[in-house]
Formats: structure tokens, sequence, C-alpha cells
């Protein structure tokens, strides 16, 4: 995202819409200004604020001759005045900024909009996770932090050393250069994304083992790390195998969603059993 100088007149109302912290007035220039290392290309202040189109030498005279009388003249706080932003036609690779960022964009890999994951909260329908296995989300980033891919390649890299196995259509996996290795592809880890998430499967047994190892990643990365665990109930609707390995961790999950089974099946290979999803965060 851009603004044109030649347009802002800097009354900062965009200020307070970039949930990246990405815009600021520049006492410099009198203009606001897109810090475009920080941007995530989430479109927050082009959609957010209405477009005035005001003449930007008249607003700004307008504003100064009232300033002498200790007036302010301020436009409404959900209007840029000038439509001074300048969204751009983003190519490879800072386009996936805003694939990660802007809710309405879908994922040219899933079709999917946001972060491009159904994430294992369909699983009744999809049968991403089986009976004998754990799938995990491990979420990186929120508004106001952000993630850098070279952040969320640290985890990856460590999870393929493990030997996971990587949810195929989840949009991470399809920018790993190479599965058996984790690697994200190098042309992007400098990008920096509002959010993403990774997923992963292991058999039941291992559940321990990701989240130690999640847990030593996260302390190497600069943002928040959230996981999620999703397993099988098991025939009466409960699951005594990965409850008490996570309350042994000192978590306390909750059941975060429970699918119950009426979905219409997209995978003939969903398995007839209820699925739930364990909150442990
Ligand atoms: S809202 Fe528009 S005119 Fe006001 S500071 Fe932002 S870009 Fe400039
Ligand atoms: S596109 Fe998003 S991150 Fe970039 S300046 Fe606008 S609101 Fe901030």
């Amino acid at each position: 995202m851009r603004i044109d100088p030649n347009k802002c007149v800097a009354c900062g109302n965009c200020t307070y819409v970039c949930p990246m912290g990405a815009i600021y007035v520049d006492p410099a220039t009198n203009r606001s200004t897109v810090d475009r290392d920080e941007c995530v290309e989430c479109f927050s202040c082009y959609n957010g604020l209405s477009q005035e189109h005001l003449n930007p030498t008249l607003v700004r005279t307008l504003r100064g001759i009232l300033k002498l009388f200790r007036i302010r003249f301020d436009p409404e706080p959900d209007v840029c005045p000038t439509a001074a932003f300048q969204p751009e036609d983003l190519t490879w690779p800072r386009v996936v900024r805003r694939a990660f960022s802007d809710p309405r964009v879908p994922h040219e890999s899933t079709g999917v909009e946001g972060r491009g994951t159904e994430e294992v909260k369909t699983n009744d329908v999809s049968g991403r996770v089986k009976v004998g296995e754990v799938g995990f989300t491990i979420e990186f980033g929120r508004p106001g932090v952000g993630v850098r891919f070279r952040d969320i390649n640290k985890m990856t890299v460590a999870l393929a050393a493990a030997g996971v196995e990587f949810e195929k259509k989840n949009p991470i996996t399809t920018l790993l250069k190479d599965k058996a290795t984790g690697e994200i592809r190098d042309d992007i880890l400098n990008e920096k994304i509002m959010s993403a998430i990774v997923e992963i499967k292991v058999a039941i047994d291992r559940c321990e083992e990701v989240v130690r190892l999640v847990w030593r990643v996260e302390k190497e990365v600069d943002t928040v790390v959230v996981l999620g665990v999703g397993v099988r109930c098991d025939p009466n609707g409960e699951d005594a195998i990965v409850l008490p390995v996570l309350k042994k961790l000192g978590y306390d999950p909750q059941r975060a969603k429970t699918n119950i089974g009426l979905g219409r099946i997209t995978n003939p290979d969903a398995a007839e059993t209820p699925h739930e999803t364990l909150n442990a965060r």
C-alpha cells in the first residue's frame, strides 16, 4: 500500500485503522507514510475508510487558516478526505503478504479466503485426522504483531526433522520448497504477513513430543505462537488419550469444537466417529 503525498493532508485518520501500526505521519514531510517493510497488505486502510475526493490544496489551506485561530478542521474519523491511498498491483513475492493478511482474498492454492485453510475444524467431513492420529494447528502472528516467513521456517524445519506429516491442503505446505526438510522457499522468507497456520499430524503417541518441540522452537521466533490440537473421540464421544497428555503438560484443555458427524462427507476416508478439537492454547 502507498499513500500519495500530493493528496495526503495529514489528518491522521488512517494511522488508527492500520492493524500493524505501519502508517505514521512523517514530521519531515507532514504527510502520512506507509512503512512498507511492516505493511502486510491487508488493505484495512483502503477498505476501512470511506474515500472522499476533496481538493487537497483546499483542505490544507483551510486547515492552515483555521489553525491560526486555534480551530481544528478534521474530517470524520472514518474518512480519508482526499482518497490518498494507492493500492498496488502486487507481484511476487510481495503478493503473499496480501494472501495471508486480507481475509477477502482467496489463496490460489486452496481457494479458501484469509489464511487459506479450514484446519481440522471440518474433520468430520474431510477426514484429515484419522483414528490413532492427532492433528496440530500451529498458528503464528496476530494483528499488531504479524510474522515473517523466516520465523515460520524455523518451525517447519524443526517439524520436518521430527518426521511429521504436513497437511497437503494447507497454503504454508504449498510454499515449502522441500517437504522433507520443511524449508520454505527462499524468496519469501523476509515477507511479513498478518498470520498463518501450519497444519501437521502424527501418530497419537507422539503428542507430547510435538508439544515439547513447539515449546522449544517458539522461544526462537519473534512472534506469538498458538497451538491447537485435534483428535478423534472414542465411540463414547470421549478422548482418553490426548486429554491426559495435555493435562500432564500443564494445559487445561477445553472442547473448542465438537463435530458430531452431520456434515456431508467430502472424503470417503473420513471415519464415522465424532471429532473433537481441543483448545490447548
Ligand atoms: S486518511 Fe488520507 S489524508 Fe488523512 S492522513 Fe491518511 S492518507 Fe492522509
Ligand atoms: S495495507 Fe494494512 S498493513 Fe498496510 S498500511 Fe494499510 S492497513 Fe496498514
